[in-house]
C-alpha cells in the first residue's frame, strides 16, 4: 500500500499488544493451584481445566477444577479468618484495600493482557476500561472501610461471602465484590468462570504480596456444576453474591431459599437505547457503537435494543450502517481494533443461533461487507430491522455485537416499548432537551439510566437490576448493605418461630363459637380487668353486655370493603380460645383482585411526597382518635395488659409520624464520579408489594411495615396477623376517612402463609416482605424466583417492634425503594 493509498483510505495497520510478558507469567506458573488461605493448594480431585484463547483457539493455561472438599477447605479458611478480619479495625481493613488498589496500578498492564488473552476483548478495553476501573473500585472501598464505624453504626459485616462471577468482565467483576466485602469485614471465597479464571489468579498474588491476612480472599478456580454450586449450598457461607444470567440466578435463588443467606443477583438484561428526533446524532451514532459493541456487546447492560423516533429513523440507520462498515474485528491485542472476540465456540453458536432465529421469525438482517478473521472466535456486528416488539430478537437477551431496532412515534410509546421485557438493568436517553431526558428517566424500569451517554460506570455509582435483571447493587453507599446486617439481629432470637408457628396451629377451631358468645365477643366474660381503664364505670360494663351489633369484617380491596371469594370465614379467638370474631377467608382469586387495585393505583408512586407525608398524618390524627378502641381491640386479642395495648397505639401513632416525616427525607444523593457532569442516585418506589405480617403486635407489626412502604409510594397487599387480624381489620374507617386513595392499601386476612406464598409466585408483585415462621420465610423465597422479585423475611427471628431501633427506621425505607442512577453528562 502506497502512502497515497493510506491518505485516501485512512487505512491504518496492526498495533499488536505485545504477548509475551503475560505467556511468560502464565508459563512460569501453570498448572494453576487454588488459592486458599494465602498458599496455592493442588485440587483434591487432581484436576485440571484448560483456559483457551477466544481470538486464535489455542492453549493458554491449566487451571485446578475444584470440587466440594476444596471448597469446604476455602470456606473454613474463611470462616477462620473471620474471626480476627471482622475484628481488624477499618482504618487497618482500608489500609489493605489500598494497598490492593496501588498494586492494581503497579501491574496494570500485565492484568490488561492477560484479561484480553483470556477474554478475548480488546486491550484498549482492558487497558483503558477495565483495569483503572478495578483500582478505583478499591480505593473507592478503602474510603467506606475507614468510615464504616461512624457511617453505618450498628451494622456488622455478614460473615463469609461466596462471590460467582462471570467472563464479561473476569477482573471488574471481582473488584465489585470482593471490594465491598472485605471493607465491610467480611471474608470471601470467589469463584471465577470457567472460561476466564487468569486474572482472579494473578489477584491473589497480589493479595500475597500486600500480606492481606490469610483466609480473607480464597480463590476456586473450578466448575459451576462442582465448584459453583458447592459454593451456593455450603451450609457456612452466609451470602452469596452472583453475576451471571437470569436462570442461574433463579436457581441459586431456590437453592438458597430459607437458608438464612443474604443473596444479591446481578443478571440479564436487554436494555433500550432511546433516541428523540432532535438528539445530536454524530453522538448517537458513537454512542450506539459504545452501547452494543464494546466488549463484542457481551455486556449484561448493553444496549441491545436500539428505540428510535420514527421521523429520523431512515436516516440514522443508514448513518449506522455506515460507520459499522469501518468497524474492525480482530485479534485482541491490537489496539486498533474495535470488536475482539466472542469469548467461546459455545457463545459463539448461541449468538448464531439466535440470529438464525430472528431472520426466521421475519425480521431483516444487516451486516457489513467486511468479514472477521476465520482463525478464532468472532461474530460480525450485526443490525436488525423490521423487528416486532414480541420477537425473540426483542425479548432474549442475544449476549453479542447484536443489535435490534424498532421505531416509536410518542414519548410515552418510547417509555412502553422501553419497558415491554421482563429485565431492567440499564436504559439510555438521547435528546438535546433535557427537560424530555429527565421526564422519561424516572419512567424507565432500569436501575441505570444514562442520558446522552451509555455504559458509564464508576464505583461510586451504585448498580444493579430492576425485575429479573435481579437485585441488590454494586457500588455506592447502598452497596455496602449489601454486605452487612443490622447488629442486633445477632442476638434476636428465633422465638418467633416457634410462638408464631405454635399459634398457627392452636385457633384451627371452625364455625362459630363454642361457648355460645356473639362474633363480637361481646358477652360478659369479655370484661375482665384487663379492659377496665382508668376511671370506667359500671355502667359501661353493663353496657358491654348487651348483645353487639355483628360487625364482620370483610376484605378491604381498591378502597372498598369486598366479600371474600371463598364464602368462607375465619374465627378469631382469644389467647384463652373465646370467639371474638370472624374475618373473611381470602383466597387466590382475592389476592389476583387485591393486586389488580393495587396496579390501578400505581398513581400514588407519583403524588407528591408532601401529599404522602399529609395523608400519613391524617392516618395517625383518626387513629388518635380511636385510641381507647385499638387499645382494647389489642387486649382482646392477646391478652396483654390495657396499659402495654394502649402503649403500642402509642408507639404506632409516633411510627405514622416518623414514616410521615421520611416522606420527604429519603431522597437520594447526588454523585460527582469522575467525568464532567453529575449522578442522580434516586431511591423509587419499587411498585406493587405484598407484605405478611407478624402475629405480635397486631397494630404495631401492621402499621411498621405498611407505612414505609406507602411513604415510598408502593401499593400494598397486605396479609395482617393470622390470629390477631382484627386490629388491622378496623384500620379500614381509619383509611377512608383519610383520604387515602383506593388500592393504595388493600388488606386480605385468612391464612397467612399460603397468602403470602401467593404473593411471592405472583408475577405482577415486585416484591414480598414476610414475617412469620421459618417455613413460611423458606416458601416465600422459593416462590419469588418465579420473577425474581424482592423478598425480605425474617428466618422466623423475632424483632422488637417497640423499639425503634429494630421496629422502624432506614432499613425498611431502603427494602420498600430501588435506587435509579441517573447519569447526566454537562458540557457541549
Ligand atoms: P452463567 O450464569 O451460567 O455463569 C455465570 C457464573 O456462574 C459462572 O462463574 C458459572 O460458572 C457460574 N454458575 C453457572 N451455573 C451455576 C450454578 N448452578 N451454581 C453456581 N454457579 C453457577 O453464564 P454463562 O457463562 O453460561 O452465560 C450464559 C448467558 O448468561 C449469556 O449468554 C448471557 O446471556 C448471560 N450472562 C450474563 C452476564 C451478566 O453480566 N449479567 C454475565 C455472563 C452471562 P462456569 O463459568 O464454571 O460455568
Amino acid at each position: 500500500m502506497s502512502v497515497m493509498d493510506i491518505f485516501a483510505t485512512m487505512e491504518y495497520g496492526p498495533a499488536p499488544e505485545a504477548a509475551a510478558p503475560a505467556l511468560d507469567w502464565i508459563k512460569e506458573r501453570q498448572p494453576f493451584g487454588l488459592f486458599i488461605n494465602n498458599q496455592w493448594v493442588q485440587p483434591s480431585s487432581g484436576e485440571y481445566l484448560e483456559s483457551v484463547s477466544p481470538a486464535t483457539g489455542r492453549l493458554l493455561a491449566r487451571v485446578a477444577a475444584a470440587g466440594s472438599a476444596d471448597v469446604d477447605a476455602a470456606v473454613a479458611a474463611a470462616r477462620a479468618a473471620f474471626a480476627t478480619w471482622s475484628e481488624t479495625s477499618g482504618h487497618v481493613r482500608a489500609r489493605y484495600l489500598y494497598a490492593i488498589a496501588r498494586h492494581i496500578q503497579k501491574h496494570s498492564r500485565l492484568l490488561a493482557v492477560l484479561e484480553s488473552l483470556d477474554n478475548g476483548k480488546s486491550i484498549r478495553e482492558t487497558r483503558d476500561i477495565d483495569i483503572p476501573l478495578v483500582a478505583r473500585h478499591f480505593y473507592y472501598h478503602a474510603g467506606w472501610a475507614q468510615l464504616m464505624a461512624s457511617e453505618l453504626p450498628g451494622y456488622q459485616p455478614v460473615g463469609v461471602v461466596g462471590q460467582i462471577i462471570p467472563w464479561n468482565f473476569p477482573l471488574l467483576m471481582l473488584a465489585w465484590k470482593i471490594a465491598p466485602a472485605l471493607a465491610m469485614g467480611n471474608t470471601v471465597v470467589l469463584k471465577p468462570a470457567r472460561y476466564t479464571p487468569l486474572t482472579a489468579l494473578k489477584f491473589a498474588e497480589i493479595v500475597q504480596e500486600i500480606g492481606l491476612p490469610p483466609g480473607v480472599v480464597n480463590i476456586v478456580t473450578g466448575e459451576a456444576s462442582q465448584a459453583g454450586e458447592a459454593l451456593v449450598k455450603h451450609p457456612d457461607v452466609n451470602k452469596i453474591a452472583f453475576t451471571g444470567s437470569t436462570e442461574v440466578g433463579r436457581s441459586i435463588r431456590r437453592a438458597t431459599a430459607g437458608s438464612g443467606k443474604k443473596l444479591s443477583l446481578e443478571l440479564g438484561g436487554k436494555s433500550p437505547f432511546i433516541v428523540f428526533d432532535d438528539a445530536d446524532l454524530d453522538s448517537v451514532i458513537e454512542g450506539i457503537v459504545d452501547a452494543i459493541w464494546f466488549n463484542q456487546g457481551q455486556v449484561c447492560c448493553a444496549g441491545s435494543r436500539l428505540l428510535v423516533q420514527e421521523d429520523i429513523a431512515e436516516p440514522l440507520i443508514a448513518r449506522l450502517r455506515a460507520r459499522m462498515e469501518k468497524l474492525r474485528t480482530g485479534d485482541s491485542l491490537d489496539k486498533a481494533i474495535d470488536i475482539g472476540a466472542i469469548v467461546s465456540p459455545g457463545q459463539l453458536k448461541e449468538i448464531q443461533r439466535l440470529v438464525d432465529q430472528g431472520v426466521a421469525e421475519g425480521a431483516e438482517m444487516w451486516q457489513p461487507q467486511w468479514t472477521p478473521p476465520s482463525e478464532g472466535c468472532y461474530f460480525p456486528p450485526t443490525l436488525f430491522t423490521n423487528v416486532s416488539p414480541a420477537s425473540t430478537l426483542a425479548q432474549v437477551e442475544i449476549f453479542g455485537p447484536v443489535l435490534v431496532a424498532m421505531t416509536f412515534r410518542t414519548p410515552a410509546e418510547a417509555v412502553a416499548l422501553a419497558n415491554n421485557t421482563p429485565y431492567g438493568l440499564a436504559a439510555s436517553v438521547w435528546s438535546e432537551n433535557i427537560n424530555l431526558a429527565l421526564d422519561i428517566a424516572p419512567r424507565l424500569k432500569a436501575g441505570s439510566v444514562w442520558i446522552n451517554c451509555t455504559n458509564l460506570f464508576d464505583a461510586s455509582s451504585g448498580f444493579g437490576g430492576y425485575r429479573e435483571s435481579g437485585f441488590g447493587r454494586e457500588g455506592g453507599k447502598e452497596g455496602l448493605y449489601e454486605y452487612v446486617r443490622p447488629a442486633w439481629e445477632t442476638h434476636a432470637e428465633a422465638t418467633s418461630a416457634t410462638t408464631e408457628e405454635r399459634a398457627a396451629r392452636a385457633p384451627e377451631r371452625d364455625g362459630a363459637s363454642e361457648n355460645g358468645t356473639s362474633p363480637d365477643g361481646a358477652s360478659g366474660e369479655m370484661i375482665d380487668d384487663k379492659l377496665s381503664t382508668p376511671g370506667q364505670s359500671n355502667g359501661h360494663a353493663f353496657a358491654a353486655m348487651l348483645p353487639a351489633i355483628d360487625r364482620t369484617p370483610k376484605l378491604f380491596i381498591g378502597g372498598k370493603q369486598v366479600r371474600p371469594d371463598s364464602g368462607y370465614s375465619r374465627s378469631i379467638y382469644t389467647p384463652d380460645g373465646r370467639l371474638i370474631g370472624e374475618v373473611g377467608e381470602g383466597n387466590r382469586k382475592d389476592i389476583r383482585n387485591a393486586v389488580e387495585a393495587a396496579h390501578a393505583a400505581s398513581g400514588w408512586a407519583s403524588a407528591s411526597t408532601h401529599n404522602r407525608a399529609q395523608i400519613l398524618y391524617y392516618l395517625a390524627e383518626n387513629l388518635s382518635i380511636r385510641e381507647d378502641e385499638f387499645a382494647r381491640r389489642i387486649v382482646q386479642q392477646t391478652g396483654r395488659s390495657y396499659a402495654d395495648a394502649a402503649s403500642e397505639v402509642q408507639v404506632t401513632l409516633s411510627r405514622l409520624f416518623s414514616y410521615a416525616a421520611w416522606c420527604d427525607k429519603f431522597e437520594g444523593v447526588v454523585h460527582r464520579p469522575p467525568l464532567r457532569g453529575v449522578v442522580l442516585a434516586m431511591p423509587e418506589a419499587i411498585g406493587v408489594m405484598g407484605i405478611a405480617c407478624p402475629d405480635d403486635y397486631p397494630l404495631l407489626g401492621f402499621i411498621s411495615l405498611v407505612a414505609p412502604a406507602m411513604a415510598m409510594g408502593n401499593t400494598v397487599v397486605v396479609v395482617p396477623s393470622q390470629r390477631s387480624p382484627l386490629s388491622a381489620t378496623d384500620c379500614y374507617q381509619v383509611f377512608e376517612t383519610s383520604d387515602l386513595p383506593g388500592g393504595v392499601v388493600n388488606i386480605v386476612t385468612g391464612e397467612r402463609d399460603s397468602l403470602a406464598q401467593l404473593l411471592a409466585e405472583h408475577d405482577d408483585v415486585d416484591a414480598v416482605w414476610y414475617f412469620g415462621g421459618t417455613e413460611g420465610s423458606r416458601r416465600v423465597e422459593f416462590a419469588s424466583a418465579g420473577n425474581m422479585k424482592r423478598t425480605w423475611v425474617n428466618y422466623g427471628r423475632a424483632r422488637n417492634w417497640l423499639d425503634a431501633l429494630q421496629g422502624e427506621g432506614e432499613e425498611f425505607l431502603r427494602e420498600a425503594t430501588q435506587v435509579k442512577n441517573i447519569w447526566v453528562p454537562y458540557g457541549e
